[in-house]
């Protein structure tokens, strides 16, 4: 029974790599049907948020991740906020402290930094396990001068090895990974120790996470073993590290970049849909020749083991496209649905949620939807191509780009194509007589180019250079405001 964590650190706004590593942690908790367990380290009070905490949990939410044990569902482990677990952290710190696996360390940064310089080691050379021999005597004198003792775990003196699910065999050498520090001298435990504690206790048997991590593992490996030989853990759990995810430049995607930030990307129109499909590919793939994919099909093909060790580039362009095929596969009522909060926050709607509209915009919107949902790469864009259509406005000033469609020709045109509509029943005012209409009259009698006949118009109606069909949207907004349009940009 593969069992899975994602075990974030709320500080920040959800990121592109926080969210791929719980996608792939929870691909491979359903392929398998194992278990994802959802816990929380917030050991770091400086640094962490309830803000954080709120928007991690919305994130998933938004995106159907869900969780088998952990926040808000519970589990056999609670708690599952590391903050709510000093006791158990405490109890296993003292265990290894008796066993002899750990001990108190006393010695200041400065004091072991003036200990290298003078061993003639480079400064950097870290900590050099001064403390491991020390007498109870000298213990005690520096409690008497009031200092309180770091915990640091011993490092065995050899290589440490591990096959990683993802990289093959890794390898770190005897002495390059000092003892290192689990428990501040003022009592608080650190990740060193919080993380394989409880993957220990919540019987993870399956770690897999960012490669930023991979310079943890051999101390979680040497941590491991000794909660083994005290019986707190019971097997030493596989790790894969997955990709570093690269951002613009070549540089590694930073969560400050404004490209990792997840909700931006909603923002902007991201369905979750096609926000996941991209975000597998980070690292993954279906297979060579197909990127579109569902996350039931996700689940069915994934894993770990395909996982691709090579740096994956995060490329917004790659993703929108992605986005805009599963735009198009969404059921067009289900596509109106989901445009409407971007169409409210964009004003071109009286509210936020369908049932909530008038009549009249859920008949326009309805009519819109089969000639916008193909066009469309965002749920963003849509407020653009339909605003239009939902105004009554008799003149809609045409953006910069607009102008430029605006030729010599121009004037004649929107002319003779006032003089014909005017013309025109408004119970013929449909999309296939507009259409035959103005090109009879436009292109084959009067000679100008389909371009330069239909581009004025395009613009009257809409104000735009793109736009949706011009002869559908025609008959959308009607003859009246058409008419009325059309003089108006001609004047
Ligand atoms: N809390 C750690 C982080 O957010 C998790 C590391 C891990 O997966 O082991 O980086």
């Amino acid at each position: 029974q593969v069992r899975v964590r994602f075990c974030p650190s709320p500080t920040g706004i959800p990121h592109v790599g926080m969210v791929r590593t719980a996608l792939f942690n929870w691909a491979e908790a359903r392929h398998t049907g194992g278990t994802l367990v959802f816990r929380i380290e917030d050991t770091d009070a400086q640094r962490d948020s309830e803000e954080s905490f709120n928007q991690i949990i919305e994130a998933l939410n938004w995106l159907g991740i869900d969780w088998d044990e952990g926040i808000n569902v519970g589990g056999p482990d609670a708690p599952y906020r590391q903050s709510e677990r000093g006791e158990i952290y405490q109890k296993v710190a003292q265990q290894l402290l008796d066993a002899g696996y750990a001990y108190e360390s006393f010695s200041t940064p400065e004091e072991t930094a003036a200990r290298n310089v003078a061993a003639g080691r480079p400064k950097e050379f870290g900590y050099d396990g001064y403390d491991r021999t020390l007498t109870e005597e000298q213990k005690q004198a520096f409690r008497d001068e009031g200092r309180k003792p770091a915990i640091r775990i011993k490092m065995p003196d050899e290589d440490i090895a591990f096959d990683d699910l993802i990289r093959g065999r890794i390898e770190f050498k005897a002495g390059s990974v000092p003892d290192y520090v689990i428990v501040r001298p003022n009592g608080d435990p650190l990740y060193t120790l919080t993380n394989p504690v409880d993957d220990a206790l919540m019987n993870i048997n399956v770690v897999l996470r960012g490669e930023d991590l991979l310079s943890s593992t051999p101390r979680q490996i040497v941590l491991y073993r000794y909660l083994m030989e005290l019986g707190v853990a019971k097997e030493m759990p596989l790790f894969g590290h997955m990709p570093y995810v690269m951002g613009q430049g070549n540089k590694k995607l930073s969560k400050r970049d404004p490209e990792s930030n997840l909700f931006l990307h909603r923002d902007h129109g991201f369905i979750k849909e096609g926000l996941l499909n991209y975000l597998a590919l980070l690292g993954w793939s279906i297979s060579p020749d197909n990127d579109i994919f569902s996350m039931e099909e996700m689940i069915k093909a994934f894993d770990v083991r395909d996982v691709k060790a090579n740096p994956a580039r995060f490329d917004i362009d790659k993703a929108t496209a992605i986005n805009a095929e599963h735009i198009r596969m969404l059921e067009p009522q289900d596509f109106l649905n989901r445009s409407v909060p971007y169409l409210h926050r964009d004003g071109v709607v009286s509210a936020d949620s369908w049932d909530a509209l008038t009549d009249r915009e859920r008949e326009v919107l309805t009519a819109a939807a089969p000639l916008v949902q193909p066009r469309v790469r965002l749920l963003g864009e849509v407020a653009g191509m339909v605003g239009s259509l939902l105004s009554d406005e008799e003149y809609l000033a045409p953006e910069k780009d607009a102008k430029k469609q605006l030729k010599a020709t121009a004037g004649e045109v929107l002319d003779s194509a006032i003089a014909t509509l005017e013309a025109l029943p408004e119970e013929q005012w449909l999309t296939d007589t507009l259409h035959e209409t103005l090109t009879k009259m436009l292109v084959e009698e009067g000679g100008y180019k389909p371009r330069l006949a239909f581009g004025p118009i395009r613009v009257a109606m809409s104000g735009r250079r793109v736009s949706p069909p011009l002869f559908e949207s025609m008959e959308i907004i009607g003859k009246p405001v058409s008419i009325a349009r059309l003089k108006n940009l001609r004047a």
